[in-house]
């Protein structure tokens, strides 16, 4: 008998045969090449809009030989975890240029957004403290809340008068609050009222986060991200970003006062209990960071922001329902998760390739495709999806015919 079969994992095939039957199973989508805009997938090629690679980083040339160099100076791996043998001299210049690109004190990078997010919120707040938290917000962030033990209490998506609801029934909570918000939205693009929060965190006494995962490198001078977008500079205790979206790598960062930063070094789990990065990686950041404070790096994110606006016109022109995205993310709304597996089915045959996303990633019944426009997209890619999407929405009842 394999453990494939054995009695005692028979609920997995039940489960994955409720899900098929609710059209929320999916497979693994393969890339057999680099990730492109027009890119080959599971042999096919495509047009590319489900990445995350907002600049295209993902594929320059300047950070591939950074991360070269930087294998062939420093060996592939860290070794060890940093705590103990694995912090190298590349591990500490990138989280200083995060802290000067940033404008804050000091930096710590986490092997990934997800264990930045659920590591800071789980080391900061206990079984005595309060969460005040939106209700779109990432799954890392309320997978740090679940894991903190702290009372959480959920505020309607971006609505700040229901988060001061919240803070002035709580105002006499004895102990630590924090306020939570994604900066970017990463379902629906929408972007958080970060100066009506600030002003509800200073009123209340509460420790401000924000999770720019979607905003680094895309929001803000140079993709400062959604805090100087708002100017809210001093006002946000801890900036949270990735390096696996915009900076085309991998792993996340914490951003905030030289104890903060000390503190995570000594409480956050998966600074304390995960091997760091390769240098390679740091090494490609470091080059991304450098190249987003440049001349190229404003070139790129102009491109993404009017690709962003371009191809957004044209879907709203033709009827689809984009929602209230504020950014590149592209929501495409279809209701049924089935339909909407049905849809990016339809649109990866035609070449196009847009992930549906259904529960639980997004609520029941309002599951949808996300369309991610990069900067490397060309008019003709854009204008050829469009074309697609129509044909094939047509054909669904998703837009009139
Ligand atoms: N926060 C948000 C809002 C995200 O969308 C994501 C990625 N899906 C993360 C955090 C996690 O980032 P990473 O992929 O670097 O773990």
């Amino acid at each position: 008998m394999t453990s494939a079969n054995r009695p005692q994992l028979s609920f997995l095939r039940e489960q994955l045969s409720e899900m098929e039957a609710k059209g929320l199973h999916s497979r693994l989508r393969v890339l057999e090449g680099e990730q492109l805009p027009v890119a080959d997938f599971d042999g096919k090629e495509v047009i590319n809009l489900s990445s995350n690679n907002y600049l295209g980083l993902a594929t320059h040339k300047a950070l591939r030989r950074a991360a070269i160099e930087a294998i062939r100076r420093w060996g592939v791996g860290a070794g060890a975890v940093r705590t103990i043998a694995g912090t190298m001299r590349p591990h500490m210049e990138l989280e200083s240029q995060i802290a000067r690109f940033k404008g804050t004190e000091a930096c710590v990078v986490f092997q990934s957004g997800f264990t930045a997010n659920a590591g800071t919120v789980a080391a900061l707040l206990g079984k005595d403290d309060l969460i005040i938290s939106d209700e779109l917000n990432h799954a890392s962030i309320i997978d740090g809340c679940r894991l903190s033990k702290a009372a959480i209490q959920v505020y309607r998506h971006a609505d700040a008068a229901d988060c001061e609801r919240i803070c002035r029934e709580t105002s006499s909570f004895a102990g630590k609050k924090l306020l939570i918000t994604d900066g970017v939205f990463s379902m629906d693009g929408d972007v958080a009222p970060l100066p009506a929060l600030c002003d509800l965190a200073e009123k209340y006494n509460c420790i401000m986060m924000v999770d720019d995962a979607h905003a680094s490198g895309v929001f803000g001078r140079n993709g400062r991200g959604t805090v100087d977008h708002f100017d809210c500079h001093g006002r946000v205790d801890i900036e949270v970003g990735t390096l696996s979206k915009a900076i085309g790598a991998m792993g996340g960062y914490v951003c905030g006062s030289a104890e903060l930063i000390d503190f995570l070094h000594h409480r956050a789990r998966p600074f304390l209990f995960s091997t760091g990065h390769p240098p390679s990686v740091v090494a490609t950041c470091q080059a991304a960071f450098t190249l987003l404070d440049s001349p190229e790096g404003e070139r790129r994110i102009r491109k993404l922001w009017s690709n962003a606006k371009f191809f957004q016109r044209l879907l709203r022109k033709l009827g689809f329902s984009t929602g209230r995205t504020q950014s590149p993310i592209t929501p495409i709304h279809v209701g049924e998760a089935a339909k909407a597996q049905e849809f990016s089915r339809r649109l990866f045959d035609a070449g196009v390739f847009i992930t549906a996303v259904g529960y639980p990633t997004v609520p029941e019944g309002k599951a949808r495709l996300r369309a991610i426009v990069t900067a490397t997209h060309k008019r003709a890619d854009l204008e050829r999806a469009t074309q697609i999407l129509t044909e094939v929405g047509r054909g669904l009842g998703i837009i009139a015919a």
